[in-house]
Order: C-alpha cells, then sequence, then structure tokens
C-alpha cells in the first residue's frame, strides 16, 4: 500500500505546482452560471452554443491527416466532452430547479439535444477509430485508463455495429432518453393533497402544526412533498391520517408513468440485445464495478442473509409496540412503519426525535456542515454573496485549498412549486487542471427559515445535507483532473454513493456535533447524553433499512433483468416488498411509478447498498474518538476522491482499504442498536 500511496503523491505533484501557477486568474474570470441572467432565449443559445463548440471540435479531430496523437486527438475529443457535458449539465439542472414551468420545458427540450449530442458522439465511427489508433505508450497512467474506458463505452454503445443497427441504436437511446425525462417529470409535476381535519394533526410537532391552517373550507392541506409528508408518517397519531397520505404518496404518477415506464423497458431491453447482451442489466452493469447482472443477483442475497436476523428483531419490537393498542396484531403495514419505529425509538431509548430538532436550524446547520467539510478535507468556503441565482434563495460559494479557488458551488435548498422534490448533487462544470474549476449545485427540500421559524430540522434531513455534501466534495476535489472525461464523479456510477454515504458518518461524531448543534434560542450546545441517545436511537431501524433497500434494489434488478413483456409492475413491487422486507404492502399502491431511480438509475439502485458496505467500510479507518486523528482525513482525500475518475473504482477501495470490500463493516454497522444488549451483538449478523 505504502508503494501505491507514494506513487499517487508523484502523480499528484506536477497537478499542484500547475494549479498553482494557473488558479489565480481562474477564480476571478470564470463567471457564475447565472452572470448573465439568461431568459429562455438566452438560455437556449448558451445551451446550443456548447454543442455547436462540441462539434466544430469533433470536425477538427475527425479531418485529422496522419499519425494520431494525444495533441491532435484525445484533446479535442475532451474539448467535445466538455462542451457537451456543460450544456447537458446546464439543462438537466434548469429542468429540476427554474421556477418558472415554461422554462424547464424548454430545458427538458435542451437536455434532450444535449443528450442527443452525446448518443451521436458515442456512435461515431470516425471518433472511435481515431481514439483506438491512439499511441499511448508514452502517456501518463490516467490518460491510458481515460482511453481505454472511452473505447469500452464506445463499443456498449454500438459504434463497431454496422450503419443501419448503429441508425437504429441512435434512434432508440434518444427515444430513452425522452421517456426518461417524461417519467421524471411525471413524478415533479404530480404532486398530490390529503385533506386533513385540524384534530388529525395530534402528535405533529408545534411548529408543523402553526405552518399548516385550515382553510376556509376547514381543511388542513397535506401536500405528498417530503417537508410536508414525512412528519404525518412519522408523528401522527391519526392512522387514517398517516394511511391516506401513504397512498397519495405511493400513487403519485400513476397511472401515468405505466405507460412511460413500460416503454422505457422495452427501448432499454432492444438496445441490450442489439448489442448482444441477454438484457439491460447485464449491459447497464458492464462499464461497472459491479461488471455484470448476476453479480446484482448474488450481491441481494448476501445482503438479504446479513440483514435478516436484525430487520426479524426489529419487526419483533414494532409489532410490541403496536400490540400495545392492538394486543392481536400480527402484522405491521408499510404505512405503519415510520410511526411505530419513532414511538418505538420513544419507548426504549427514552428518545423523541423532536428533542433534537431545536438544535438543528437552518442557518447552523448549513455552517456545521461547512466546517465539518473544511477540517476534514483541509479546505475553506468563502460565499460570494451578491452573485444571481435562478431563485432568490440560491446561495453561491467557492472552495479554497491553500489560498488557491479550487471549485463552486450553488446552494438551492428549499422546496418551490414544481421543483425537484427530493435531494441530490448537480453538476455544472467538469473540472480541468488550470483551465476550468470545478462546480455543482446541491439540490434540496430542507425547511424554509422565516421570521417566526429558523427552519428546524430533524435529524434525517441534516443527514442528508452530509450525504449531498459528500457528493459535492467529491465532485470538486476530484475535479482537478487533465481531462473533462475523468473529473470528479465521472467515472464507474456505481461507486459514486460511497464518498457521499461515508459522510453521513460524520454526523453521529459528537465531536462534530459540538461545532454547530446548539439550540436555536439559549445557544446551549447539545448536551452530551442527548446525543447518547440519539445516536443508539438512530442506530434502531438500521436491519429494517437495509432490508427495504434491498427490496428497492430487488424492484431495480427485476423489473429491467428479462424480457419487458413478461415484467408486471405492481406484481414485481408486491413480491420484492415481501421477500425482503418483513413489512406488510399497502395494497392500491404504485410506488415503482414516483420510484424516480427506475428512470436514471434503472437496473443500478443495487449502487446504494453496494457503496454502503464500501463506505462502512471506509468509515471504520477512522478513529472514531478522534475523527481528525492520523493519516485518515488525508489519506482519504488523496487516494479516494482526488483521483475522481482518473483510475478504476475498484481500485480506489483497494488502494484505500489494502483489499477490496467486504461485509463486515456492514454488520458491523447495523449490530449498533444492539450492542449494549450482553451477548447479542456478535450473534446478530452471520
Ligand atoms: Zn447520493
Amino acid at each position: 500500500m505504502s508503494l501505491v500511496r507514494r506513487l499517487l503523491i508523484l502523480i499528484c505533484l506536477p497537478f499542484a505546482i500547475i494549479a498553482s501557477s494557473a488558479a489565480q486568474n481562474i477564480s476571478v474570470s470564470q463567471p457564475t452560471l447565472w452572470a448573465n441572467k439568461p431568459d429562455v432565449p438566452a438560455f437556449e443559445k448558451a445551451v446550443s452554443e456548447r454543442l455547436a463548440a462540441a462539434q466544430r471540435s469533433i470536425d477538427v479531430l475527425v479531418a485529422v491527416k496522419g499519425p494520431r496523437t494525444i495533441e491532435n486527438t484525445l484533446v479535442p475529443f475532451d474539448e467535445a466532452i466538455r462542451q457537451i457535458n456543460s450544456g447537458g449539465y446546464f439543462a438537466s439542472l434548469m429542468q429540476q430547479v427554474h421556477p418558472d414551468a415554461t422554462f424547464r420545458a424548454h430545458a427538458t427540450a435542451m437536455f434532450t439535444k444535449a443528450t442527443a449530442a452525446q448518443t451521436a458522439l458515442s456512435l461515431n465511427h470516425e471518433v472511435y477509430n481515431a481514439l483506438a489508433a491512439l499511441d499511448l505508450s508514452k502517456a501518463d497512467a490516467a490518460t491510458r485508463y481515460y482511453v481505454q474506458r472511452q473505447l469500452l463505452e464506445f463499443r456498449l454503445a454500438g459504434v463497431d455495429k454496422d450503419d443501419a443497427t448503429r441508425a437504429r441504436l441512435k434512434k432508440l437511446s434518444d427515444q430513452a432518453t425522452e421517456e426518461q425525462s417524461m417519467f421524471d417529470r411525471n413524478i415533479s409535476d404530480n404532486q398530490k393533497v390529503v385533506d386533513a381535519e385540524p384534530s388529525e394533526l395530534e402528535g405533529l410537532p408545534q411548529d408543523y402544526i402553526a405552518a399548516h391552517k385550515a382553510g376556509s373550507d376547514g381543511k388542513i392541506k397535506i401536500t405528498t412533498n417530503y417537508p410536508d409528508a414525512l412528519p404525518i408518517l412519522t408523528f401522527a397519531k391519526n392512522d387514517s391520517l398517516r394511511q391516506r397520505l401513504f397512498i397519495a404518496f405511493t400513487t403519485r404518477a400513476f397511472p401515468k408513468n405505466q405507460e412511460a415506464l413500460t416503454s422505457l423497458l422495452k427501448t432499454r431491453y432492444e438496445i441490450a440485445t442489439l448489442l448482444g447482451y441477454s438484457n439491460w442489466a447485464d449491459y447497464n452493469a458492464a462499464d461497472k464495478m459491479i461488471v455484470k447482472g448476476q453479480n446484482i443477483a448474488d450481491f441481494i442475497k448476501q445482503v438479504n442473509d446479513a440483514a435478516r436476523p436484525l430487520s426479524q428483531r426489529e419487526f419483533g419490537m414494532l409489532l410490541a409496540e403496536k400490540q400495545k393498542t392492538d394486543p392481536g396484531a400480527k402484522e405491521i403495514s408499510d404505512y405503519e412503519v415510520r410511526y411505530l419505529s419513532e414511538l418505538t425509538r420513544r419507548a426504549r431509548y427514552n428518545f423523541d426525535s423532536q428533542s433534537v430538532r431545536p438544535y438543528f436550524p437552518f442557518a447552523q446547520v448549513r455552517q456545521g456542515i461547512l466546517d465539518a467539510a473544511a477540517d476534514l478535507f483541509h479546505v475553506s468556503f468563502q460565499q460570494e454573496p451578491n452573485s444571481p441565482a435562478w431563485d432568490p434563495q440560491v446561495e453561491t460559494w467557492l472552495v479554497i485549498d491553500n489560498h488557491k479557488p479550487v471549485g463552486r458551488f450553488y446552494l438551492d435548498m428549499h422546496p418551490r412549486p414544481g421543483k425537484f422534490s427530493h435531494a441530490e448533487m448537480v453538476p455544472v462544470l467538469d473540472g480541468i487542471r488550470g483551465k476550468q474549476l470545478p462546480e455543482a449545485t446541491l439540490v434540496c427540500n430542507f425547511p424554509e427559515p422565516n421570521a417566526d421559524d429558523p427552519g428546524l430540522m430533524d435529524y434525517d434531513d441534516v443527514e442528508v445535507y452530509f450525504h449531498e455534501f459528500g457528493h459535492l466534495m467529491h465532485h470538486i476535489l476530484g475535479g482537478q483532473q487533465q481531462w473533462a472525461g475523468i473529473s470528479g464523479i465521472t467515472m464507474e456510477s456505481d461507486f459514486v454513493e460511497a464518498p457521499s454515504q461515508m459522510l453521513e458518518e460524520w454526523l453521529r461524531s459528537p465531536q462534530v456535533l459540538a461545532k454547530f448543534a446548539r439550540h436555536y434560542k439559549t445557544g446551549e450546545p447539545i448536551p452530551a447524553e442527548l446525543v447518547v441517545r440519539m445516536n443508539r436511537a438512530a442506530a434502531f431501524g438500521r436491519g429494517g433499512w437495509v432490508a427495504r433497500q434491498n427490496e428497492y434494489t430487488a424492484i431495480s434488478y427485476d423489473i429491467y433483468k428479462g424480457k419487458p413483456d413478461e415484467v408486471n409492475l405492481d406484481s414485481v413491487a408486491f413480491n420484492d416488498a415481501s421477500q425482503y422486507t418483513p413489512f406488510t404492502p399497502v395494497p392500491d399502491t404504485h410506488m415503482w411509478a414516483s420510484f424516480g431511480h427506475l428512470g436514471g438509475y434503472s437496473s443500478a439502485y443495487y449502487t446504494y447498498l453496494w457503496d454502503k458496505v464500501i463506505a462502512e467500510d471506509f468509515f471504520l479507518q477512522f478513529d472514531h474518538q478522534n475523527l481528525l486523528a492520523g493519516d485518515a482525513p488525508m489519506r482519504y482525500r488523496r487516494v479516494v476522491l482526488e483521483p475522481g475518475g482518473s483510475t478504476s473504482a475498484n481500485d480506489l477501495v483497494k488502494n484505500f482499504l489494502g483489499r477490496p470490500q467486504n461485509m463486515t463493516a456492514l454488520q458491523h454497522w447495523m449490530g449498533e442498536e444492539f450492542a449494549g444488549d450482553a451477548g447479542t451483538a456478535k450473534s446478530s449478523g452471520k
């Protein structure tokens, strides 16, 4: 391992020298995304110009006579990638966050164009031949890896097929993009509303009740947006309200998405079979850490074996809680899980999750995360206060490393009508050393502070914030590459949830919490004994969580593992829920219709658990008494994040751990809830 580390440091050294000489201009010259406050025509022009610039680079590349060199071939190729990516990122972001529905619709159209340009490039036979003819014997390891991976991607796109097949693939790929956009938009446009009687809000936090006043009809409107819906499912004593809201939530985009998803399955199946794979799951795994579909099936089984004893044990505890009011109960329905978990946490750990919310006002959490990231990654953050953005609540920040700007990010953190309703990191620019700073946007939906309410956050929300910030730092710190095509998170997509899930663990550290979790009224730090109870309570339910994620993983794999004609979406969802979790599915729900990952992640939802396994393994390498001690933090930054996509993710893991990941750390993590119970911690896993 030390040899590997030395090698990496040697490779990194010239990078740093180049960056330090070039960075000074970048901080001033790179305009923010919204510097020119584009309206629809200006936005469309900006994206179109990037796509046109990409085409010019491709034309230059193709026109070369004579021997292929990195200068005359890879340089224009990477420039085309950089331009197409930046156009696609811009359109993708606007599609999800622009406050105006017309703008969003135009953004969807531009995103389709950018993806079409990407598809056309991936099927360009001349470009493929040019890259394949490169002499790489004198190139550095990152460049060799880049080209080799691009050639694989070209073959997966079908570039070596005959003209008719390539034409068909191009059509199918464009079609899949449109179908996926439709699937996503049906979800974000299909917010539902449930009417509640004021008396039904019993059990909800006071600030929630204050923010939800009855209308002129005497009813309170509860939307299916997360900040509205999750507190109801967690706290509402009224069984009927929780059930009604759960059904509304799990029937979003139904039946609209039945057609969209079925078409998408068919299109993808045809793509996979045209390229010689027996199904989409196999094809989709070919350029990832997991390599093939059967390995997903094996992984699901391993996770199930590891989680089942714990999820069964938790089920018994939840059922005992339910039987306090319903002595004959034998089952727990999906809509009851959050509520019963909350009751159990209170009873077993004397922990009420509302009791920590006063320590998590939004602005303090934001600062706490910036401070924690600054300590861990040895960087600092500086706000650019007067930068215009697509919405007034968006903030713009610079990441500073050793007095030099190394990236920029935008925080779009509160809900708006029509905005993407979950949490994600959207890249804005790929970082290229000395040429372009990496940029990204965090899109979240946390409670918005106002005059009466500092935006108190739930523990889960704070965890999501840490998670998304992990993506952000990966994109930025990995964004100091020579090439756009290997920058930041441009890598095997089944690795990218590891750094984000690793950062979630930071939130459990008393050391980290002490810095920012202070009562919003008194300023008092969160009491140490409350942190202990909070962490124990947070550890409760992990077996069930893994089981639930395994259910989703199985749905994502099962709908893509065979012929689409044989897929009944409701049956797959019902069967996988029954097989992998101890809970009873609610009849007449269709969660797959609003399961957005089935579009973008398709068969690769396993990524979350796969990366959870890796993240926990990473986290065990840190000193849990003092997370900043020793060489783990800097080694993590250097060995795992900074390489971006310049080497294989399986190698990144091995370089940091000294071996491939295994299930041990995940089992340890799941078993923490029972770690205090004599003799059970070890026997709970297999
Ligand atoms: Zn994530």
